[in-house]
């Protein structure tokens, strides 16, 4: 079995991939790397324009 560790951004403590926490400096969601939340935006900002483009103008 796979153990599945990652290093925290904050802290670099290794900790559990995909934690919702890290245990050594608590910082929330330690293994999710600035391109996720760039991904993640994206993806926001993406739905966000087909939304407003399918919607009628006033
Ligand atoms: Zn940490």
């Amino acid at each position: 079995m796979e153990n599945q560790n990652k290093e925290c951004r904050n802290c670099h403590s290794e900790v559990t991939k995909g934690v919702g926490r890290c245990p050594y400096c608590g910082i929330l969601n330690p293994t999710i790397e600035l391109k996720d939340i760039f991904k993640t935006i994206f993806w926001v900002l993406f739905i966000m324009a087909i939304v407003t483009y399918l919607l009628p103008k006033s």
